[in-house]
């Protein structure tokens, strides 16, 4: 079945200064049922009364006429777009499509799996006031918070009608359920990603409207460098929280030279250093994000040049179609690299080497694109060289010569046993216990001069845990756990090694995990698993806990610190 839902463009101010069309029409086809809500499948919308907290009449579905096969859900006005229906269906819409832009099979080809035990992810369109906005997984949720456009004013801003942030926080739910460790991961980097990817996320939905790709090119005649709407994220709400602080108009840009590049000492046009702590998630994902969103122009210039000789065109002519076909290539590398993620702690590093692999192992010909990101992951300083980049695709080991894809997906056991008998090839130590991961079938388009291909994989994972020192004072144990893993992905009909990928062991981001656990620890924010009580014995929100036995400690939940505002 087929349900239309109209949704937002961008967020309500900057469609107005675009002197846009506010909403667009999303068609949903990958769900099984719609309800009243909206509801679906996999998705459900839950507006609570503000005074009460009671659950509201959400908006009744309207199943396709007799003869007809669209859908759609009763609103009382599309053109209101602050109305409380409008609010329900348009969030409802914008986490679909998000959705929709992972599991197509130009991207991941497979559906997605929450990270939670539930089938439905939660979405509270207006949760409170305040200006923030989460995804949760202990509540399978996503919650939108409101605040008044000026302190004195009756006027809100709604985070759930931006669809920078409704992206943004779905990004993080579609993530946690393809790299659950990073929730408890304490890495820096592994936290990082999280919101770099959330970040990229906003942006592919951006460049996912055929209406905003039009009207920002010609604003800017042609150019994604110098557009906020595609590089800044939550443009409305940073603008409303800037105004005192003559901040920066938006939370974060994509469109930035941040760096882990110790002897960097330039500033951007805030005065702002471009070298970035390497223990603050938010201010880290910058780096990846930026080095991205660099290529993703370098994408679209040297597309842009290429079409407009094609077509026999101005640069401009040709810079909507280019935007168009560099988008989607773009979104194949960032989104496919994700599946490719070994598991546990992770860097970025290990990221910028599931990009690769992605590409390479289909596209075996040296490729710009490839170049450009090795360009910025040694500029930025994420890795040390450019060898550091440099992955195996397709290599053929005895060990997969005759063996069962078909029972190694369907089942645990024979994938437990494939693993154990092959402890060297997955880099998993002696003589340890070590957990296998539903595998992954899916099935992938890939495009080549000669056409389209599909490919379909067998991805296999496996964790470990690791024990490490933690040098965080006598209050903590002088141990820590931490998890490591490999991924493989396997061709199921040439059955060579598609990509393996094994997690960073270096000891950068063992010195980077101290200097932020250690940070943590100052402030308060960790805490030993008998102090973090609230006085009225509830955990406190705001902790990461650690758990303790004997002389090892684990952390918990640090992804939970990730919340929108934390960099504003
Ligand atoms: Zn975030």
């Amino acid at each position: 079945m087929k349900v239309r839902v109209p949704m937002m463009i961008q967020d309500p101010l900057t469609t107005r200064v675009k002197g846009m069309q506010p909403t667009e029409d999303f068609y949903v086809t990958n769900e099984r049922y719609f309800l009243d809500g909206p509801i679906s499948e996999r998705v459900a919308v839950l507006d609570l009364d503000p005074q009460t907290g009671a659950l509201m009449r959400g908006v009744p579905f309207l199943p396709p006429k007799p003869g007809q096969r669209v859908g759609s859900y009763a609103l009382q006005n599309e053109q209101d777009i602050y109305a409380r229906d409008f609010n329900q269906v348009s969030v409802f819409g914008t986490v679909l499509r998000t959705m929709d832009l992972f599991e197509t099979a130009d991207a991941l080809g497979r559906p997605l799996v929450w990270a939670f035990d539930a089938p439905q992810l939660l979405l509270v369109p207006r949760a409170g006031q305040w200006a923030n906005a989460f995804y949760e997984r202990d509540s399978h949720s996503i919650q939108f918070f409101y605040f008044p456009i000026h302190p004195q004013s009756n006027e809100m801003i709604y985070t759930s009608l931006s669809r920078d942030i409704v992206a943004h926080e779905t990004g993080h739910a579609i993530l946690d359920g393809i790299a659950p460790d990073l929730y408890n991961a304490i890495t820096p980097q592994s936290l990082a990603l999280h919101e770099a990817i959330a970040d990229l996320t906003a942006l592919m939905m951006a460049f996912d409207s055929h209406n905003l790709r039009e009207t920002v090119l010609q604003q800017t005649g042609g150019y994604i460098t110098n557009s906020t709407a595609f590089s800044s994220i939550a443009e409305e709400f940073g603008r409303a929280l800037s105004r005192e602080s003559h901040a920066a108009f938006y939370l974060r840009t994509l469109l930035n030279r941040r760096t882990l590049d110790e002897n960097d000492r330039s500033v951007d046009d805030y005065g702002k250093p471009n070298l970035v702590p390497r223990d603050e998630p938010h201010a880290l994902s910058e780096v990846l994000s930026g080095a991205l969103y660099t290529v993703m122009v370098k994408i679209h210039e040297s597309l842009k040049k290429r079409e407009a000789q094609r077509m026999g065109t101005s640069e401009y002519s040709a810079s909507g179609r280019a935007l168009g076909i560099g988008a989607a290539r773009f979104k194949r590398m960032i989104f496919r690299a994700l599946d490719y993620l070994p598991p546990g702690e992770i860097s970025f590093a290990d990221y910028g080497r599931a990009i690769i692999a992605a590409d390479q192992a289909s596209h075996t010909e040296p490729s710009l694109e490839r170049e450009w990101i090795c360009d910025e992951f040694v500029t930025r300083h994420m890795v040390s060289d450019r060898a550091a980049m440099q992955v195996e695709t397709n290599v053929a080991h005895p060990a997969l010569a005759d063996v069962d894809l078909e029972t190694l997906v369907a089942s645990d056991w024979a994938a437990y046993e494939f693993a154990n008998r092959n402890r060297k090839l997955l880099g998993i130590p002696p003589a340890i216990p070590f957990h296998v991961r539903p595998r992954l079938d899916v099935t992938k388009l890939y495009y080549g001069s000669d056409g389209t291909r599909k490919i379909r994989e067998c991805i296999l994972k496996v964790l470990w845990d690791q024990k490490e020192p933690n040098p965080l004072g006598r209050r903590f144990p002088a141990q820590r756990q931490v998890s490591a893993g490999t991924t493989l992905a396997i061709d199921w009909e040439t059955r060579r090694i598609r990509a393996h990928l094994m997690s960073d062991a270096s000891e950068t981001q063992r010195a980077d995990r101290d200097a932020i656990l250690r940070r943590l620890a100052d402030e308060g924010t960790l805490q030993l698993e008998r102090h973090a009580q609230a006085p009225g014995g509830h955990e406190l929100q705001s902790a990461i806990i650690a758990e303790t036995t004997g002389d090892l400690m684990r952390v918990r939940g640090a992804a939970r610190m990730l919340h929108i505002l934390q960099e504003a």
